[in-house]
């Protein structure tokens, strides 16, 4: 390996503007929003053409050099950190996008970030279906590389229940288009699917084409107060049961409810937890179904239902929502973040447990989520990274896991694995029985990137 020759090739196919090796741009680079991984590369490209990803990968491959792709740098799991090095490669200026209304389709390049896609459909009147709180800054490709999902994912999953196809360039310079950009396709090995979730390990991801939804024709918010967490659980399981499809339904908890009020002043009151639901479909639906809502809110001991039907008083409800990551992070010097999913059937009894489980460890842990399709996240706020109170941190967090396991969930639901969930990840499939399955993946792995050169350490050593 020879870095600097490598450099050399790259400032001559891309020209110098798009090459950095200034110490603070590479000091920048060196981070994702887990915070707590970091790792310093030792350049940095600003790819703006599928043509630039082709050289970089080429170069790469001659020189044996690690690549790690890189959208908004919103991971939460540390996979988007060169925690050994190599070359980043910066994907945020390839970002045109072009909407086929007649098909159901857009099509975005992968450093478009998941809100300018929205913006551009809802031209149309169409939605992009998939949406992370982080959506001004997440990309189309990090968030395709995450299987990232959001407050909507309940009626439309994640980000590969949008995909259609999705153009790679893998190790040494090939370009792929895996898939076609329509709605059923039997091709044999699904292997755009394959590149959901990858996390960079496979190939880079130059643009995508995904399915897009029609806007509501009207929407309505409700925002319900609780004294009690599992009461507000059980609520959305309730929602769920009796066949309602909200196009939101979120959980928070009481930690989540505070950290919100002392940093944003929305004039929330005091609870043991909230939930927040959007109502959607024709004008004359709405009050019927807020109505609905509010009845099984009631049912379950909501002592304060607040609804709102305009655009102003909807966007005050959904900071509620929307500011829970960064209020918990002003607080918290330290977070560490789980992203469980359980059967929603099981989301009270999950709930309790997670209470139970920050008395027992003595750490605070807020959590919040998706709740309407079972995933949860958990912030356990602390004051360092080091010592007890990061080993007790940890420890509630495996034991979160654990429960969420054995509940018959999974470990990760959106976020990725990155380096902080490779162990659970491990754990998950073990607990499973299915070992052979890791073997599997290294194999898949090997197969697209003999070299290891892609995101190595993240995933799996
Ligand atoms: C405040 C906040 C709220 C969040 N809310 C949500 C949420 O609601 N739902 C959710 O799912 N996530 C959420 N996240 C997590 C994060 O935003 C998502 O994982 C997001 O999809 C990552 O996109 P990115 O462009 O920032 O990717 P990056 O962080 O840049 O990269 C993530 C991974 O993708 C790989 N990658 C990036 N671009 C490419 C490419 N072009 N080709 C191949 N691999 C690539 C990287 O190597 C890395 O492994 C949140 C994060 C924050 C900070």
């Amino acid at each position: 390996m020879n870095i600097n020759l490598a450099i050399d090739r790259l400032r001559e196919l891309l020209g110098e503007e798009k090459v950095l090796t200034a110490p603070e741009d590479l000091y920048v680079y060196g981070y994702d929003s887990s915070i707590v991984y970091t790792g310093r590369p030792w350049a940095v490209i600003r790819a703006t053409s599928t043509d630039d990803v082709v050289h970089v990968l080429k170069v790469a491959d001659e020189y044996s050099i690690p690549i790690i792709p890189r959208g908004g740098g919103s991971s939460l799991t540390g996979s988007s950190v060169p925690v050994n090095g190599g070359i980043v490669l910066d994907l945020r200026s390839m970002n045109k996008i072009k909407v086929y209304v007649d098909d159901g389709v857009v099509e975005a390049e992968a450093g478009a970030t998941v809100d300018e896609v929205d913006r551009e459909c809802r031209k149309y009147g169409f939605m992009f279906p998939i949406d992370p709180a982080s959506a001004e800054v997440a990309t189309i490709g990090g968030t395709i590389a995450n299987d990232g999902g959001g407050m909507r994912g309940a009626r439309y999953g994640t980000m590969r229940h949008a995909l259609l196809a999705v153009e790679v360039v893998l190790p040494g310079g090939k370009v792929l288009q895996l898939g076609s950009p329509v709605y059923k396709q039997a091709l044999g090995y699904e292997l755009a699917q394959l590149i959901a979730g990858s996390e960079g390990t496979l190939g880079v991801i130059t643009r995508g084409w995904f399915k897009i939804v029609p806007l509501p024709e009207r929407l309505g918010r409700i925002l319900a107060f609780f004294n009690d967490v599992e009461d507000a659980a059980k609520a959305i399981f309730m929602i769920r049961r009796r066949g309602l499809n909200p196009l939101i339904l979120e959980f928070l908890d009481d930690i989540t409810l505070q950290a919100v009020e002392s940093v944003y002043k929305l004039g929330l009151p005091q609870a043991a937890a909230a939930v927040l639901a959007d109502v959607d479909g024709p004008h004359e639906s709405i009050e019927r179904l807020i109505n609905t809502f509010r009845n099984i809110f009631e049912e379950f001991r909501a002592f304060k239902v607040e609804v709102a039907l305009t655009p102003e008083e909807m966007n005050r409800i959904y900071m509620a929502r929307k500011a829970a990551y960064p209020a918990l992070s002003k607080l918290y010097p330290v977070v560490i973040i789980g992203d469980i999913c359980v059967p929603i059937s099981k989301l009270p009894q999950m709930v309790k447990a997670i209470k139970s489980i920050a008395s027992k460890y003595d750490v605070p842990i807020a959590a919040v989520g998706h709740a309407g399709d079972g995933n949860l996240h958990t912030f356990t706020g602390l004051n360092t990274a080091s010592g007890d109170e990061w080993d007790r941190g940890c420890k509630a967090n495996d034991e979160i896991s654990l429960i969420a396991l054995e509940l018959g969930g999974s470990v990760s639901a959106e976020h990725g694995i990155g380096i902080q969930k490779k162990y659970l990840l491990e754990k998950e499939i073990k607990y499973r029985g299915s070992e052979y399955a890791l073997e599997i993946m290294r194999q898949i792995k090997r197969i697209f990137d003999p070299k290891g050169i892609l995101n190595p350490g993240k995933l799996f050593d």
